[in-house]
């Protein structure tokens, strides 16, 4: 046998990933039939250009002739670039207090680990905090790639059931707190429900793992995963948790905010009130090192030392969201209401006469016939739904209307 045989069942099994299967039939049916008689809402790779403050940064760094500027460097990444990531994380936590003074305290670069991305960022904190055996949480739906991560360092992912409101569950959070318990991840707006977990929902969350932490000794980490937080509709914000939760990490990058998804920049902000934070961010700095990452790309890092304040404006993003939610009332179909991000979560329209009405991968495979590619909920641990990645041109979801209307009429 040429792979390994956990890969194996992994890459062929119910886990391996339905999106990019996706992704590649579109490809092929683009070739097949043109781009523009293609639905592709398979990914969310964004379609923005990066702005031209973006693109003049990248020309500056390009022209850079410092000596040992394609070198190694420090393993957590440039001073400059860590810098600009901790003044970016105090404004988005609304950090203001000195260093040392507890809850609200302002970090400064000892407490960023620059990533390839938001998935070396994840890979990189569980690589540090999973002891074999250890259990991450997760609210469902959720991104599809963290089982895999969480699996490549010994943990095991545990989902939380949906509310109605696909909220966190936290009674059930409370339910399955165990002493394995490390983590419970936080993605907000989240892919795929665009949905932005309230404060008194978080506060909720917080109480029932201080209690856990007050009875057992641990304290689980609350992972935020947050590479959508600048992309956000009707003046809502995701909560700034480091205020409320001392055993709080964010992971995130620059791929959809800046639309820089394939240069592979992102960064690890460790809660200067964790336990032992220093210990942390070194056991990160080492893990970055021993997944072979070494360090995040060097180019980039000074790309966005320099660029992560800049004005982009999703209103575009808006505007789209608007016209698919058209599309899909018109088409009969029910969506959870986006809050952010560039996902719409539908719900499956009950098919008459079969065993199961709401076959998520019947009805994915039916809409392929219209050339409409969309996601399975169960992809993202919720059978009966499917998502839409609209973050794609807006003649394709006007001209998508009339298809999916055609398409629900005929499943
Ligand atoms: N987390 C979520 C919720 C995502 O949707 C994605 C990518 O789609 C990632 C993490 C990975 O992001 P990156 O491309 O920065 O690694």
């Amino acid at each position: 046998m040429a792979v390994a045989k956990k890969i194996y069942e992994k890459m062929t099994g119910p886990g391996a990933s339905v999106i990019r299967k996706m992704f590649e039939e579109g490809a092929a049916l683009k070739k097949q039939y043109g781009e523009d008689k293609v639905f592709d809402f398979s990914i969310g790779n964004p379609d923005l250009e990066p702005v031209t403050k973006i693109e003049d940064e990248i020309a500056n760094v390009a022209k850079d002739r410092t000596k040992g500027r394609h070198g190694y460097m420090p393993n957590a990444g440039y001073i400059e670039a860590r810098t600009a990531m901790a003044e970016k994380t105090n404004l988005e936590q609304h950090l203001n207090g000195k260093p040392g003074s507890g809850v609200g305290e302002k970090l400064n670069a000892d407490y960023i680990v620059m990533s390839c991305g938001a998935a070396g960022a994840l890979n990189t904190v569980f690589k540090a905090i999973l002891n074999e055996g250890d259990e991450v949480l997760v609210p469902v739906p959720y991104f599809v790639e963290y089982g895999h991560y969480v699996h490549n360092h010994g943990g095991t992912l545990k989902t939380i059931s949906a509310t109605e409101d696909l909220s966190v569950n936290v009674k059930e959070v409370a339910s399955m707190l165990n002493p394995k318990t490390t983590a419970i991840i936080i993605n907000s707006p989240n892919n795929p429900s665009g949905k932005i977990y309230t404060k008194e929902n978080m506060r909720a969350l917080v109480t029932v793992l201080n209690a856990h932490g007050e009875k057992t000794g641990r304290l689980p980490y609350i992972i935020l995963d947050e590479p959508y937080r600048a992309i956000c509709y009707n003046g809502k914000k995701p909560v700034s948790m480091f205020h409320l939760y001392s055993e709080s990490i964010v992971v995130t990058s620059f791929a959809k905010n800046l639309s820089l998804a394939g240069e592979r920049i992102g960064y690890i902000a460790v809660n200067p009130t964790c336990q032992d934070a220093a210990s942390l961010v070194n056991a990160c700095i080492f893990s970055t090192r021993i997944l072979g990452y070494v360090n995040a790309p060097a180019f980039f890092q000074k790309v966005v030392a320099k660029s992560w304040n800049t004005n982009v404006n999703y209103i575009s993003y808006e505007n789209r969201m608007k016209h698919i939610t058209e599309a899909v009332t018109g088409a009969g179909i029910e969506y959870i209401e986006p809050e952010g991000a560039f996902y719409l979560f539908c719900k499956v329209p009950p098919k008459k006469n079969v065993a199961n009405p709401y076959d998520d991968f019947a009805f994915c495979d039916h809409l392929k016939k219209y050339n409409i590619l969309v996601a399975p909920g169960t992809g993202f641990g919720c059978p009966g739904f499917f998502r839409i990645s609209y973050c794609v041109s807006e003649k394709t979801i006007l001209n998508c209307a009339l298809p999916l209307k055609k398409a629900v009429q005929e499943w």
